[in-house]
């Protein structure tokens, strides 16, 4: 089965999915952005559920329940902060979509939502990370045939833009 790839404009937190993925910091104790709004949206189990985990590596992902959120899971991942390109960012960028996407599998997660990960506070220019993140979830999809729907959760109308002229022109 081929997977459906697409880019939305969405709260990430709204989506009805069996998976939503975050934008985590290595601690996966919360933070701001699209990681304070998913711990606010989840309710404070979710912190205790992080706890247990002893943090993430970057590039790595690690999953947990989704609690008050519509989605039954969240992944939480750990972006590269952008220091210039030069620093090994973009393995690091293509392994947590890579990641996320092996630990959904072994969960029988078949539908999830990527946020733009590391291209808010961690500074990872929008165009170069969905570049990454579009050619990182296709290579993963080819192995995990289980997973039926990956959608691109862009938060402003010009990521989306950006998405969406990527989708339509890069080879599948
Ligand atoms: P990072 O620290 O990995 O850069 P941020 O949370 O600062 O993470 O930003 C990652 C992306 O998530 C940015 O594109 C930001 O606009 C977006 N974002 C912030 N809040 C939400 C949300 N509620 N739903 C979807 N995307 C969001």
């Amino acid at each position: 089965m081929t997977a459906t790839l697409r880019a939305v404009q969405a709260d990430i937190t709204t989506l009805q999915l069996d998976a939503i993925v975050n934008a985590a910091n290595s601690s996966l104790l919360g933070g701001g952005g699209v990681d304070g709004a998913i711990h606010r949206a989840a309710g404070p189990e979710l912190v205790h559920e992080c706890r247990l985990l002893g943090g993430c590596k970057i590039g790595d992902a690690k999953v947990t329940k989704a609690y008050r959120l519509p989605a039954k899971f969240i992944l939480h991942t750990v972006g590269p902060v952008w220091r210039g390109g030069g620093h090994g960012e973009a393995d690091l960028l293509a392994s947590c979509y890579r990641r996320s996407i092996e630990v959904a599998a072994t969960k029988g997660i078949s539908s999830l939502a990527f946020p733009g990960i590391s291209t808010g506070v961690y500074g990872y220019p929008v165009e170069l990370a969905a570049n990454v993140a579009i050619s990182s979830v296709r290579k993963a999809l080819r192995e995990h045939s289980s997973m039926t729907e990956v959608i691109f959760c862009c938060f402003s109308a010009e990521d989306l833009a950006i998405y969406d002229r990527l989708l339509n022109s890069a080879a599948a």
